[in-house]
C-alpha cells in the first residue's frame, strides 16, 4: 500500500502508453524540417496545450523544463536578475521546498535580502504580516500553493491581489497542488508557477514553468534557442508527452479524485485521532490537500514508525523525502512551533488516486498496532503510568487535539 505520493507518483499506464511511440519510431528532434521532427512538434503543442488548460494558462505561457526545482530556481533567480536594479528584496515563507529555500539562501550570498514570513500554528502565513514585509525595493513575492509536508494550503488568491496592487512578481511553487486542487493563474494573478510531472503520474525530470504574457524572468540555461528562446536544449518529446498527458487525465478527474481522496483522508484522521492517545494532527484540519495526513504522536519515534508500518506493507514518510534523509527535525514543523522531541513522532501518509476506503481501515489499524507496540517499549511512556508529558499545550485551543 503506496502512501508516500507526495514524494513521487508511479507513471499511470495510460501516460506510459504516450510515450512509447517517442522512444521508439517517433524518435524526432522537433527542430527538424521534415515529417519525423513534425511529429514531435506536433506532440510538444499538444503537450503545452494539456499543461495550459489545466491552470487555466495559455499554451504560448508554458515552458517546459527538467522539473519543479528547475521550475523554482528559473522563477526566483531570473526575476532577482531581471529586476535587480528595481531592487533586490524577495518575499517568501518559512516552510518553502528546499528548491525555492536554497535558492533564496542563495541569493543572500549575492546580496539579496529575503524575508521569510512565518506561519501560524495551522500552518498558513498571516495575509499581515505579508503586507508589513512589503518595501519599495521589493520585487518579488514566492509563496507556495500547498506545502509538501503537512499539505496546508495557502491563501495564493489574496496574496495575488496583494502582488498585483502593488506592482510586485507572484511566484507559486504549485508542484503539490497541481492537479490535486483548482488551480487558474488568471482569477489568483500569478506570474509565474512551478509545476512538476512526477508528482501527477507522470515521468520524472520534467516539469514546466507557466509564465505570465509580459513577464521576462532571465534566461538561465542558454544554448540552441529552444522553448522560444527561453530555455535552450533538445526537448524531452517523450517526457512532454507524457507530462501532458498526466495532466490532461488529472484535469479530468480533478472532481471525482478530490472527493474520493478527501473521504478516505478523513476517515483515516478520525479514525487515528479517536483511538490513539495522544495522537495530534499537523497543519490545517480543513485547509490541507485532500492527499496529506500528518500526525505526530508522543513518545515516538517517526523512523522506528515509519519502518514498522513498511513491515506491514504500508509506505509512508517521516517527513518529507527530501528532509527524512537526516536526523534533523524537519523545518516545517518546527516552524509550526512543535518541539524537535515532538517532530520526532511525525509520520506523514501522502494518499494516491489508487488508494481506497479499505485501506484507509488497514491504516488505520495498523497505526494503532505499532503506537501501542512502540509504547508498550518505551521508557518514557511507561514512566508516566502510560501517560506522557509530551503534549504541547495549546493543541487543544487550536482543535488539534482528538
Ligand atoms: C517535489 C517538489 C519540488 C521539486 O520538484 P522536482 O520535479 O522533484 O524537482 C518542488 N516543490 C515542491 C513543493 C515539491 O513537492
Amino acid at each position: 500500500m503506496y502512501m508516500d505520493n507526495s514524494a513521487t507518483t508511479p507513471v499511470n499506464p495510460e501516460v506510459l502508453k504516450e510515450m512509447e511511440p517517442f522512444y521508439k519510431e517517433e524518435f524526432g528532434n522537433a527542430s527538424t524540417l521534415y515529417s519525423l521532427g513534425r511529429e514531435s512538434k506536433k506532440a510538444l503543442n499538444l503537450a503545452r496545450e494539456r499543461v495550459a488548460n489545466l491552470i487555466n494558462a495559455e499554451p504560448e505561457e508554458i515552458k517546459f523544463t527538467s522539473g519543479g526545482t528547475e521550475s523554482d530556481n528559473w522563477a526566483i533567480k531570473g526575476i532577482a536578475f531581471q529586476k535587480r536594479n528595481k531592487g533586490k528584496h524577495i518575499i517568501t515563507s518559512v516552510i518553502e521546498h528546499p528548491a525555492v529555500k536554497n535558492t533564496c539562501k542563495w541569493l543572500e550570498k549575492l546580496g539579496y535580502e529575503i524575508t521569510y514570513l512565518p506561519i501560524q500554528e495551522n500552518g498558513i502565513i498571516n495575509i499581515e504580516d505579508l503586507k508589513k514585509a512589503i518595501r519599495d525595493d521589493t520585487i518579488l513575492i514566492s509563496i507556495m500553493h500547498a506545502n509538501n509536508e503537512i499539505g496546508t494550503i495557502q491563501p495564493i488568491t489574496e496574496i495575488g491581489k496583494i502582488a498585483k496592487e502593488n506592482n510586485i512578481i507572484f511566484h507559486v511553487d504549485a508542484v503539490q497542488s497541481v492537479g490535486k486542487i483548482p488551480l487558474d493563474v488568471k482569477k489568483s494573478n500569478i506570474d509565474l508557477l512551478s509545476i512538476s510531472s512526477h508528482k501527477i503520474y507522470g515521468p520524472k525530470g520534467i516539469g514546466a514553468l507557466y509564465i505570465k504574457k509580459g513577464v521576462r524572468p532571465e534566461v538561465l540555461i542558454h544554448g540552441g534557442g529552444q522553448e522560444n528562446n527561453q530555455r535552450s536544449g533538445t526537448e524531452n518529446i517523450p517526457g512532454i508527452a507524457g507530462f501532458g498527458k498526466a495532466c490532461q487525465i488529472a484535469n479530468d478527474n480533478l472532481e471525482e479524485n478530490t472527493r474520493k481522496l478527501t473521504k478516505i483522508r478523513n476517515k483515516i484522521i478520525k479514525g487515528v485521532l479517536s483511538q490513539v492517545d495522544e495522537a495530534y494532527l499537523n497543519g490545517d484540519p480543513e485547509k490541507r490537500l485532500p492527499n496529506n495526513v500528518n500526525f505526530r504522536f508522543s513518545a515516538i519515534e517517526g523512523e522506528s514508525l515509519v519502518l514498522m508500518l513498511d513491515a506491514k506493507g504500508i509506505e509512508a514518510s517521516t517527513g518529507s523525502a527530501c528532509s527524512s534523509q537526516s536526523l534533523e527535525p524537519s523545518y516545517v514543523l518546527t516552524s509550526l512551533g512543535l518541539e524537535p522531541v515532538n517532530v520526532h513522532g511525525s509520520l506523514r501518509l501522502s494518499l494516491g488516486v489508487e488508494n481506497t476506503l479499505e485501506d484507509a481501515d488497514k491504516v488505520i489499524n495498523d497505526i494503532i498496532n505499532v503506537v501501542n507496540t512502540l509504547r508498550s517499549m518505551s521508557p518514557l511512556w511507561n514512566s508516566k503510568n502510560g501517560k506522557s508529558d509530551l503534549s504541547i499545550a495549546g493543541d487543544e485551543e487550536y482543535g488539534l487535539s482528538k
